[in-house]
């Protein structure tokens, strides 16, 4: 019989152990128009703090924000997090890891952001996010031309001036960032496996983007599955399609209920 959306959550519901990957904007949360406008989310809360009483549930989130503002978003215990794509990580025992030295990053960073921050002085549509690790571009709601010109001038700068062997650039829709080599989702997940989750675990990674995808290859190819967040045909190695952030809680919550259901039987 072929897997639904709906028999994998009964399926995962009752797995011995469920290590449960999920991204966060695009993916348990809709995109705002810049990063710092999403708040703290009451029902998303609520959301997880059902989640984490389940048994079985090993629950990691794994997103390009900081640490410290994941840690806001989702104050929630018994959550393993990961930010600046998993540079960061933060056991459930509270315990914090970096994959590399802040420091040794951090002055790269700094030579940067004057020069981004000059591109986009007195223009109107774009942001700049100083992520501490890694510096992020935004540009969504300015005018074409602008935008075209200034993301191009970025690039170019970082080729030019800031070329950095322990960074590497993530390009997006209208948006640019340089980030650390190793901060990459893939590694973290490949981390998380390796080091938190029991070897028979249940598998399931949860994203919207291509930082999610090449996560998602590794959960795909350790005999897990991936859920692409989507509301139109995209290439994916996914077995399975959510529309949307508000479809991921709805499948999240039938996951809470079904393992409640199964505690009750
Ligand atoms: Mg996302």
């Amino acid at each position: 019989m072929k897997i639904t959306i709906e028999s994998l959550a009964l399926q995962a519901a009752s797995a011995n152990k469920l290590r449960l990957f999920l991204d966060y904007d695009g993916t348990l949360a809709d995109f705002a128009p810049s990063p710092d406008d999403v708040l703290p989310d009451k029902e998303l809360i609520g959301l997880f703090d059902d989640l984490v009483s389940m048994q079985n549930l090993l629950p990691a989130i794994i997103s390009g924000r900081r640490l410290s503002h994941i840690q806001k978003l989702l104050p929630v215990k018994g959550l393993l997090l990961g930010g600046t794509y998993g540079i960061e990580l933060l056991l459930p025992d509270g315990k914090q890891m970096n994959a590399f030295p802040y420091e040794k990053l951090r002055p790269t960073v700094e030579r940067l952001e004057p020069r981004w921050r000059s591109l986009i002085s007195g223009k109107a549509g774009f942001y700049l996010e100083d992520k501490g690790w890694s510096l992020a571009l935004h540009g969504l709601r300015a005018a074409k031309a602008e935008a075209d010109i200034a993301f191009l001038s970025a690039l170019t700068i970082v080729m030019e001036e800031i070329a950095d062997p322990h960074f590497r650039v993530i390009q997006g829709y209208r948006f640019l960032e340089y980030a650390p080599v190793v901060a990459n989702k893939s590694k973290a997940v490949r981390k998380v496996l390796d080091e938190f989750t029991p070897g028979d675990a249940m598998i399931i990674y949860i994203g919207d983007d291509d930082k999610d995808e090449e996560a998602m290859e590794v959960v795909i190819d350790s005999g897990g599955y991936g859920i692409k967040v989507s509301s139109k045909p995209e290439k994916s190695r996914a077995q399975f399609t959510i529309h949307d952030p508000s479809g991921v809680r709805f499948w999240l919550r039938r996951l809470y209920s079904a393992s409640r259901s199964g505690a009750d039987n």
